[in-house]
């Protein structure tokens, strides 16, 4: 029984030898060993290919039931695809397809013309859209959307490209030749893009934690009481919740109390044990207010009104 992912297709299937197929180069010690076999899927072929001691077995027979079997063709590789996160799409797209030329089809001189476009769509991204690219990169470094080295690099990119654009092939680009060049590529993406949107999101983050520090900080000077041990988001979304009047919150047939369950939902750990407590006890004090009563979770309602039970009595 052979199964492979089969090269053509794709699919892991059964193949199916072929018979008369066989050849065997009897070795000193050892014989090699040839079969052909039938993609059962696509009926594409493929040839395995082992050496050992098939003995009086059928070669085919053998061939199936042993396990260190090279397969020729070999099904092609599969690459992940080299993302640019922060990068406008159009550019990231194209210099993932950079990537794509020297690693799928080592199709360096096209992965260096990609990364030449790349540099000049990142100008054009910028706004500079006037002159040659050597202007336009010294455009870049002048606006210091680019530090001084990457504006070299830049630059060297751009020497490598205009070879290949303007049929500068007599000397092969070598992969070493390419991966500098998209490694260049690379460094201004992460100058004009990447490295500024790292700055915004810790920035963001700290703005964050600020707020939520003032904003415990003011309950705590208010005489409020903290929970221990909470994370601060946790502690200011409970001090939210404990401030919101019964009255103030929307009525259950149009607003289920979502946050509440999502609240009860997602404090899992110990800690959250606590909130989960004051949640339902402050649930259940607000659900007998309401005229109609209808929890989109029948297992929270039930929950809330076992609850009430004993937070009420
Ligand atoms: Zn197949």
């Amino acid at each position: 029984m052979a199964s492979r992912t089969c090269w053509k297709c794709g699919n892991v299937a059964h193949l199916t030898p072929i018979k008369g197929s066989a050849s065997i180069d009897q070795k000193i010690l050892r014989a090699e060993v040839m079969g052909a076999f039938r993609c059962d899927a696509c009926q594409a072929l493929s040839i395995a290919r082992a050496t050992g001691l098939p003995g009086n077995q059928d070669p085919l027979a053998w061939l199936a039931g042993k396990k260190n079997v090279e397969w020729l063709p070999q099904p092609p590789r599969v690459i992940p695809a080299k993302l640019f996160p922060d990068v406008p799409a159009a550019i990231a797209s194209a210099a993932s397809e950079a990537y794509r030329c020297r690693q799928v089809g080592n199709a360096n001189r096209a992965a260096i013309l990609m990364a030449r476009s790349v540099i000049e769509a990142t100008a054009k991204d910028k706004g500079i859209t006037t002159g040659p690219l050597i202007s336009k990169i010294d455009q870049m470094h002048d606006r210091r959307l680019i530090r001084p080295d990457v504006r070299n690099g830049a630059h060297e990119v751009r020497h490598f490209g205009n070879d290949m654009a303007h049929g500068g092939f007599v000397q092969d680009v070598s992969p070493q030749d390419a991966d500098m060049v998209l490694a260049l590529m690379d460094a201004v993406l992460a100058d004009v893009y990447q490295s500024p949107a790292l700055v915004a999101k810790a920035k963001a983050a700290r703005e964050t934690r600020e707020q939520l520090n003032a904003t415990l900080a003011a309950a705590a000077a208010q005489g409020k009481q903290l929970t221990l041990g909470l994370s601060p988001q946790m502690q200011a979304l409970l001090l939210q919740f404990q401030a919101t009047k019964p009255q103030a919150l929307p009525r259950p047939e149009n607003d289920p109390p979502a946050a509440g369950s999502a609240l009860l939902s997602q404090s899992a750990s110990r800690r959250g044990a606590r909130i989960r407590h004051d949640l339902r006890v402050y649930l259940a004090a607000w659900q007998p207010r309401l005229p109609d009563p209808s929890f989109s979770s029948p297992a929270l309602e039930k929950r809330l009104r076992t609850k009430r039970g004993t937070a009420l009595a």
